[in-house]
This record gives structure tokens, sequence and C-alpha cells, in this order.
């Protein structure tokens, strides 16, 4: 049978794999042979799940968004990952990776952040478990995502600023991988997104799969049927569209729409629309598409939303893509703007940027007045104020 999980050996279809450097193998080989097994055993289910419940806010609720159907003719729900504590789905893989990092013997831990979300999520759980964090963050976002730097430091991490390349995530995911490199027994890396080497793409799906569990539960109570038609969500690396289509991921009945940020416009040079302009290559340890020049140097991506702007896509979903198995649109920075604003309108939710790329969707594609549509909307706006705030302001000295 044919399958959009990854293989024994790490790969979808042609993407995957572990590329890292030889110091790390040993590192990446033991965290492969132990994450299986300590996902699956009983007492770590049981923490973990408990963690979800009182901690994070689990389930999230699954909202009929009424005004929002009546006007794309079709029934609209929404996974609500905003609500979760930290205010997105990145949550959700932090609180798996630092129990499987304490099971595992480590007592420090590093990530790489973008915009800030997942530094601020992993300094949550590090708090939480009374261990030592080190964040990697470009130097140009820690200049233009200040608060979030202060969130990390309340929260006992240590931020540290990467000024190599242009200062960004790819940069700062490279310093990480060098502090791995540097401390390899004590250490755990724990990375934001199902991008890297194996088993990482796989191990951050099967900690974002509670999102599509709950809505085979919540649908089944609300409409009688575990599964939707549509299952619609944006892609930066790819967790949170991960999540929501896990348990879906070789059921066809369930048609998966995924939005990725076409920043300017697809031809502009400046967009982050991984899947429709990368090429094959290598990226953080995996094989898959990225955005990359004829020579190979990584092209620095853009999109308004800071945690859509990475040059490569998890390996699952450049597979999917490829095999026909995700529609892949490319939804640009004016697009998202109005499509949160509509959101928050029409339903009273301000959501994250990036989540508004997913809504974009409604205003590219038509649906059918029978169909059930489920939207990851997969954080809140409160980090996006600023930009929407401005946008707001523009907009209205056009009129
Ligand atoms: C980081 C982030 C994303 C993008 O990351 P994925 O791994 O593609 O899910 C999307 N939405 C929000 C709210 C985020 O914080």
């Amino acid at each position: 049978m044919s399958t959009f999980h990854v293989s024994e050996n790490g790969y979808y279809g042609d993407f995957g794999g572990a590329y890292v450097p030889e110091i790390l193998h040993a590192n990446v080989e033991a965290l492969k042979n132990a994450y299986k097994l300590l996902i699956s055993d009983p007492a770590f289910q049981q923490e973990y799940h408990a963690l979800l419940k009182d901690y994070v806010g689990r389930p999230s609720p699954l909202y009929l968004a009424k005004r929002l159907s009546g006007k794309y003719g079709c029934k609209i729900y929404l996974k609500r990952e905003d609500l979760n504590h930290t205010g997105a789905h990145k949550i959700n893989n932090t609180v798996g990776q630092i129990l499987l990092a304490r099971r595992m013997g480590k007592t420090r831990i590093i990530a790489e952040t973008g915009a800030g979300q997942h530094g601020v999520a992993t300094a949550t759980v590090c708090a939480l478990m009374d261990m030592e964090c080190a964040v990697y963050m470009g130097k140009t976002d820690v200049a233009r995502q200040h608060l979030n730097v202060q969130k990390m430091e309340m929260l006992g991490a240590k931020v540290i600023p990467v000024t190599s390349g242009n200062m960004t995530l790819k940069d700062a995911t490279n310093e990480a991988i060098r502090d791995w490199c540097c401390n390899p027994s004590n250490t755990h890396y724990i990375i934001g997104s199902t991008v890297g080497p194996h088993p990482y793409p796989d191990m951050v799906a099967r900690f974002q799969s509670v999102i599509s569990q709950e809505i085979k539960v919540q649908l089944l109570e609300k409409e009688g049927r575990d599964y939707p038609d549509y299952l619609i969500a944006c892609v930066g690396g790819g967790s949170n569209a991960a999540g929501a289509t896990y348990e879906y991921l070789d059921d066809p009945r369930v048609k998966i729409v995924l939005a990725e940020a076409a920043g300017k416009g697809i031809d502009s040079g400046e967009s982050a629309a991984t899947i429709r302009l990368g090429t094959v290559g290598i990226i953080h340890g995996a094989k898959t598409l990225l955005m990359q020049t004829a020579d190979g140097q990584i092209q620095e991506p853009y999109s308004i939303s800071a945690g859509l702007d990475y040059p490569g896509i998890g390996p699952m979903h450049a597979n999917m893509a490829r095999q026909g198995r995700s529609e892949v649109l490319a939804v640009d920075d004016h697009e998202a703007l109005a499509a949160a604003l509509e959101l928050t309108r029409m339903e009273g939710i301000i959501p994250a940027l990036e989540s508004a790329h997913a809504l974009g969707v409604f205003g590219q594609k038509k649906f059918r007045p029978q169909d059930l549509i489920v939207l990851c909307l997969s954080g809140r706006g409160d980090k996006d104020m600023k930009t929407y705030i401005e946008w707001n302001d523009d907009e209205k000295s056009k009129h």
C-alpha cells in the first residue's frame, strides 16, 4: 500500500533522510532508536497527555465559523490552536520533545527561532522542566522581535544572536546544529517544525498529530462522521499542517489544501513559495525542496509572516505535493492581511499572520455547499498587531 508516512530508513518518497556531520551520527542514531519506543511507552503518553490537557489547554475547540461559512458557501470549522498556551500549535511539539529529552538523560536544550515563537515555546517548557536553555536567533530577528526576546529571557533562556549570513532563521539553524556538534552528549536540540534530519520530521509530526486525533473525535460528535472533505493549513516548515493531516494522510476521502507564502508575489523574487519555486537540494540535514540559485546558494525567503519565511519545506510536504496528495496554493501578503481582517470582523478572532495565509485559500478556491472543511487556525494574532495596525493605516490613507 502506498503511504505518505515516513519509511523505515527515514524517507518520504525521494525526500528526507539524515544528512548530518559525522560527529552527529551517534546522536541522530540514538534519537532514532529512542523516539518511537519512548513515544509509544504508556507512561510517556500519560505524562504527555496530562500536560497537553492541564498545561497547554487541550483539546483545542473545533469551532463552526457560521458567518465565514455563509460567505463562502460551505461548512467551515476552525481548529483553534490559537487558544493554546503560548498562542500557537508549537507548544504541542516542545512539550513532547522536552519529555523525550529528559528520558534520554539530557540536561541542556538548544533551539533555533525565527520570529521567536518556537523560542518562546521552548523556553517555556525548559522553565517548566528546570532545564538549561539556549536559543539561537538571527541578529536581524532579535531586533525585529524584541518582545519575544524579552519573554525568552524572562523565562530563563539565554538568547544567542547570530551574526552569520543574513542573520535570520536559516543562519540560526546552522548555529544550533554547530552547537549540537560541540555538545552531543548532554544536549538535545528541539527543532521547531517538520524539518531537519530523520527522525525529526516524523517525530515533530507525531507530536503535532494530536491535532488530527482531536479533529476525528470532534467531527464525529458534531457531524456524525470522523473525517472532513477538506483540510486546510498554512505551511512554513509544515508542522501544523502535518499535525492537522496526520490521521488522514492515507485517507483519499480527505483532500489536503496547503497555503504557502507568496510574499510580494510568486514572480517578485520576494516570496517564500518553496513548493512552487523550490528545487531539490539538501538543507539542515534533509533532502527536500528549497529555494536556491542555479549554483546552489540558498535564496533568502520573504514573507510578511515571519513564521513562514523558511527557504525549505519539510520532506513530508515536498513528497505529498510532488505526488499530488496535497494541493498547494500560494497566498501573498495582501491576500493574507485581507483574510486576517475578514476573520476578525466576521468571527471576532484575530488570527496569526501565518494562519491568515490558510484563510486566504477561500479567496482562491471555490467549494461546494455540501463540503465539510476543517481549517487549522495555527495561532493567534497578538504578535502581529504592529503589522496589522500599519496595514490598516495604509489602507485608510489610500481612501
Ligand atoms: C511557526 C508558525 C507557523 C509555521 O510553522 P509550521 O511548522 O509550518 O506549522 C504557522 N503558524 C503559526 C502561528 C506559527 O507560529
